[in-house]
């Protein structure tokens, strides 16, 4: 039975049956709300994530995109709801937990990460991975060197793909904002995720390296089945890199669907058009 409030969701990462059977969402939100004071930033969000699928978050401003996306990596406590991931449940967990359980979110390059070269910031990103531990490195001191030539070259690797492999030993805080956001993406699949989560990632990077990070996400899908949630404001992106949209208005989800088919539903548009944006529908 699949825990419906907060009270019982909150106890831990209970293993609960797939309710889908094989192939099911690996993600379920069902009614989840978060209030601040008197606004209902979210107000009963409900949608699935299907496995190894690129699926977008979208809503005018104000909707409550970047709250729910809080509720699900942990960073805020929901009030009510229930959050599954692969037939477990997260609502409430804290976000190490959930990172744990394979669902990452890119992190903001923090002052203390700024103050160190590119290339300890991805070797850092992958110090909670089970090789890490403390016990390797102690009593399997040749196992750990292995470990850490691996880890070394797979964050050039990544370095590599997003271009940033020439400022391997730049610090981080020289980096430009679009620099910034392609390292913490980097960061990010450095402790190969299973469900990748990602808040407006086009955000600051110059259309090459978006069309890169782009490619680079789709790649990620077909070769490795890896499963993307992204918030973006850019349509054209919405449009032509997901499968799946999941609308938000006023802390509800009101459509979801294909692209072209949420392009085309009126609820969305007049919700934009109450927001004061545009969906690029053809109205
Ligand atoms: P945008 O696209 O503009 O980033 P969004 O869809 O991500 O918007 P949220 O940022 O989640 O929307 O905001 C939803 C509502 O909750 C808004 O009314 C916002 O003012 C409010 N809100 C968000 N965070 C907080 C907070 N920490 N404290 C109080 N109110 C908040």
């Amino acid at each position: 039975m699949a825990s419906e409030g907060s009270t019982a969701a909150a106890t831990g990462a209970e293993r609960e049956p797939p309710t889908d059977g094989a192939g099911g969402p690996m993600l379920r939100v069902k009614d989840v709300h978060k209030r601040f004071g008197g606004i209902k930033a979210v107000d009963g969000a409900t949608f699935d994530v299907a496995e190894g699928s690129i699926t977008a978050l979208i809503g005018p401003n104000g909707a409550g995109k970047t709250t729910l996306f809080n509720v699900l990596t942990g960073f805020y406590p929901g009030d009510h709801g229930s959050v599954m991931l692969e037939g477990r449940q997260i609502f409430r967990n804290p976000p190490h937990r959930i990172a744990r359980l394979g669902m990452v979110r890119t992190f903001q390059i923090t002052k203390a990460l700024a103050a160190m070269p590119v290339i300890d910031n991805m070797m850092l990103a992958a110090q909670d991975q089970p090789g890490e531990k403390l016990r390797n490195v102690v009593f399997r001191p040749a196992a750990s060197r292995r470990r850490e030539k691996e880890v070394h070259e797979r964050a050039l690797e990544l370095l590599d793909t997003v271009n940033l492999h020439r400022l391997a030993d730049s610090y981080a805080g020289t980096l430009s904002g679009g620099q910034r956001k392609l390292l913490e993406f980097a960061r990010a699949l450095m402790t190969e995720p299973s469900f990748l989560m990602l808040d407006e990632p086009m955000a600051g990077v110059n259309p090459t390296l978006g069309a890169r990070l782009l490619d680079l996400i789709q790649r990620l899908r077909r070769e490795r089945g890896m499963t993307v949630l992204f918030v973006e404001h850019d349509m054209e992106v919405v449009m032509g890199h997901s499968d799946r949209v999941v609308v938000m208005a006023e802390g509800r989800v009101i459509a979801e669907g294909s692209p072209d088919a949420v392009r085309k539903d009126q609820k969305v548009i007049d919700a934009y058009l109450g927001g004061g944006a545009a969906t690029g529908a053809e109205a």
